[in-house]
């Protein structure tokens, strides 16, 4: 009589890990950054994918500005993208330089051409000089991932100041405006915007009042731009992340007693590493998603969106 098969028994938090046994998992460390937070310095390391992701050739020829592509999801699809074949633009903070030229020598190491955009964009003139020199530098533009965003989590509504709160909506909401105002005339039918937005659009926390609200927006941006670009040919989408570990998390982003067991409370019992999300951008950026346009793909780790 044969026996039947059951699944090795896995702790909660290694559960959706299987396939990969070597992604970092809790208890991180609670180590904290000032804003916005180096990759380079958490503990654990994320996974971006340096080693682990494999290309497959579905982004040939595209030219790509991610913003945020310095670290965390916008590193992840940095690397994806140069991986499947396309030159890739990455706009991120003055700050996080370090950060960046790992993820330029890494673009360069696919041999595509790779373009440092470093400027702060919740300017508005920084904004759109960034969407001129990436259309300039890679000679035109096919992809543009609008991903750069800041979270600052406070308990209290009264703990909220003008200048959090100013700088969360010009991050999150203005800087996405002007680059897409900025870039569009450049931009030909098959082309594609995708935008960051997050679990919190659906399922808002209370320690993230100001964030969740930009996330809200950015959901909306893309169902709204969606059918404004259709005739056009272009097409717009959003991600939704759940908990993912990366720099943001560790510079203000989470409180520091909430970060060991961060994402452990999710349906699959752990964080998203960043690699694991890089593969709905490579899919949302390729003609292969060209029925797919006004949509908001979550990867919130079970929550559902
Ligand atoms: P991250 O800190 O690694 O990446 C965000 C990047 O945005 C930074 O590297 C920074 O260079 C850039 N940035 C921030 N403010 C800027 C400014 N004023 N000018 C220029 N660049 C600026 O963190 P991440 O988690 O990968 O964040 C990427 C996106 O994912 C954000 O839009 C965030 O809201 C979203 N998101 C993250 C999570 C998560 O759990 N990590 C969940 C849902 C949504
Ligand atoms: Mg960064």
């Amino acid at each position: 009589m044969s026996q039947e098969k059951t699944d090795p028994v896995l702790p909660p938090h290694r559960a959706g890990a299987i396939e990969n046994p070597d992604l970092p998992l809790n208890p991180y460390s609670d180590d904290q950054q000032p804003w916005p937070g180096l990759a380079e310095k958490m503990t654990p390391q994320p996974d971006h994918g340096e080693t682990s992701y494999k290309g497959r050739d579905r982004l040939t020829g595209k030219r790509a500005l991610i913003t945020g592509g310095d670290s965390g999801i916008g590193r992840a699809a940095a690397i994806a993208f140069a991986r499947e074949g396309a030159d890739v633009a990455i706009a991120y903070h003055p700050k996080d330089e370090q950060d960046a030229q790992t993820v330029i020598r890494l673009i360069e190491a696919e041999g595509r051409k790779a373009v440092a955009l470093p400027a702060d964009l919740s300017d508005e003139a920084a904004a759109r000089a960034v969407a001129d020199e990436a259309v300039r530098q890679l000679g035109g533009l096919e992809v543009l991932v609008l991903n750069a965003g800041m979270q600052q989590a406070q308990k209290s509504i009264a703990d909220i100041t003008s200048k959090q709160f100013d700088d969360t909506m010009k991050t999150n909401i203005y800087a996405h405006f002007w680059i897409t105002q900025q870039v569009l005339p450049h931009l030909k039918k098959g082309a594609s915007i995708i935008i960051t937005s997050s679990v919190q659009a659906f399922s808002p926390s209370s320690h993230l009042f100001d964030y969740a609200q930009t996330k809200a927006a950015n959901r909306a941006f893309a169902q709204a731009l969606a059918k404004q670009l259709a005739p056009k040919g272009i097409r717009v989408n959003a991600v939704a992340p759940g908990p993912f570990w990366t720099a943001l998390q560790v510079s203000g982003g989470q409180f520091k007693d909430e970060l060991p067991e961060f994402g452990a409370d999710s349906v699959l019992g752990r964080a998203g590493q960043p690699v694991e999300i890089a593969p709905l951008y490579v899919l949302l950026a390729s003609d292969e998603a060209s029925y797919v346009t006004g949509e908001c793909w979550g990867a919130t780790g079970g929550e559902g969106t």
